[in-house]
């Protein structure tokens, strides 16, 4: 006789109470997948210093778009709402956009995600894009950097501590082992494991957000399809990064058929808008990258970006002392009664102008003053506030459309960085211009040094606009 036969079973009343509460409560039919655990020898805390380390590398050496760029602005509000359906530990997700024409996208332990503008481009709709950054928040979710890295320290620890080079905390351990996230790492590559795991929980982070996850697997597949017609190298690293673990567009959408049917967004005219925008854009390929990573220029100062790069069609902006036309992709800063800068949106930061024109007027000490005097003093009291000018060459007498001016050449700091966190050399050409009241109208036209040159029509045709009241 079986043991238990004779004992009237609990079965019958459990499985009562579990119908009623599911009659009650439709959501309990809903089966999200329990993001996976494993070993992983990085706390949360050295999870996040690590990320933060490596994202701060990546952004030193990739070319981002500025978050002041409509399209990173989108970016991160598409992700905010995704990371909001995000399950388990609440990473402070940080969404990039890289100026780059390749598809890709990678996310870094700690919650720092980098979508290339390329990806952007690439989507058909905001569910595929959607799509892509749920892929990338479930592989931090589950922590697949961290656990894959902790695997190969496993492996290498037994002949690092032989070496006698281990260091007390996992990320000192990890710095001697050589474990890093950043360009080209070797732990942005996941397993199959890793993808199927993240192409689920993606799956639920899409539905719980109101998109189809299929559209996930239909832009994962569409790649596919690029690559099976010929070797692109606009896709080559992200299939690298993200292998195909099998069937993903089945495995989605056995996933789906275990919650209840509900309607999704496809789009929206955010994102349309968007990628009508991103369609104008000219990301670098990754021939372009490459060159200038190999001379060691910083990429975000060489690729201005079209919003930087001074449109040929001007537009005039009156002021009540002068007139001046300028490329209408930029824009005016301040107002009438203190002086104005002239810059595109995106060179200009914190009060600080990477790129453009600052215009304001100047009162030498001696009403009296010569435009010669007027111009040294105020160039004088340009260096006090900015130490490292220099003056190259001499100062010109010029003249701007029949009124007497001085031009003179200066050599300062950019507050762009270069990839050693160095400030770029920037170069200043100020103008000045003798007013009737005997003031001096002054604009310093700026740009990274080697720049320069490509700026320096854009700056000149302003200048002969240059109307004085
Ligand atoms: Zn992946």
């Amino acid at each position: 006789m079986m043991a238990g036969m004779a004992a009237p079973s609990p079965w019958p009343r459990l499985f009562a109470l579990t119908l009623v509460v599911c009659f009650s409560a439709p959501r309990c039919l809903e089966a999200r997948v329990e993001p996976t655990h494993g070993f992983d020898s990085f706390s949360q805390d050295e999870e996040l210093q690590l990320g933060k380390q490596n994202a701060a590398e990546v952004m030193k050496q990739m070319p981002m778009l500025p978050d002041s760029d409509p399209v990173v602005q989108y970016v991160q509000r598409l992700g905010g709402k995704l990371t909001e359906r995000a399950p388990g530990y609440k990473w402070p997700y940080n969404f990039h956009v890289v100026n780059v024409k390749e598809i890709n996208a990678f996310a870094l332990p700690g919650g720092s995600i980098f979508v290339n503008l390329g990806t952007v481009q690439a989507a058909d709709n905001e569910a595929q894009l959607a799509g892509v950054m749920a892929h990338e928040i479930s592989h931090v979710v589950q922590r697949h950097g961290t656990r894959a890295a902790s695997k190969q320290m496993a492996a290498q620890l037994p002949l690092a501590i032989l070496g006698g080079i281990m260091g007390n905390s996992t990320l000192a351990k990890a710095a001697e082992l050589g474990i890093s996230f950043g360009v080209g790492s070797y732990f942005l590559k996941n397993s199959r494991q890793s993808e199927s795991e993240a192409d689920l929980l993606g799956t639920d982070i899409m539905y719980d957000s109101g998109y189809q996850p299929q559209q996930m697997a239909v832009f994962f597949e569409k790649l596919e399809k690029q690559m099976g017609a010929g070797a692109n190298s606009l896709i080559n690293q992200f299939l690298s990064d993200h292998p195909n673990p099998g069937n993903r567009a089945e495995a989605v959408t056995r996933e789906v058929k275990t919650l209840p049917p509900r309607t999704y967004v496809a789009d929206s005219a955010d994102f349309r808008e968007i990628k009508a925008r991103a369609a104008g854009m000219k990301p670098l390929t990754s021939e372009q990258l490459a060159a200038m990573q190999k001379q060691g220029a910083p990429p975000n100062a060489t690729a201005p970006g079209p919003e930087v790069t001074p449109s040929a069609n001007l537009k005039v902006f009156s002021h009540n002392e002068y007139q001046i036309s300028y490329p209408e992709n930029w824009q005016v800063f301040g107002d009438q009664s203190s002086g104005v800068t002239i810059a595109p949106r995106s060179g200009v930061s914190q009060n600080e102008v990477s790129y453009g024109v600052m215009i304001a007027n100047y009162q030498p000490e001696d009403a009296g003053a010569s435009l010669d005097t007027a111009t040294h003093e105020l160039l004088a009291s340009l260096r006090q506030s900015n130490p490292d000018l220099k003056q190259i060459g001499h100062d010109e007498t010029i003249r701007v459309n029949g009124v007497a001016g001085k031009s003179v050449d200066l050599v300062g700091s950019s507050p762009i960085k270069d990839a050693q966190g160095k400030p770029l050399e920037e170069r200043d050409w100020v103008v000045t211009v003798q007013r009737k009241d005997a003031t001096v109208l002054y604009l310093v036209f700026i740009s990274p040094d080697k720049d320069f040159p490509s700026m320096r029509p854009a700056f000149e045709a302003m200048l002969r606009t240059l109307q004085m009241r």
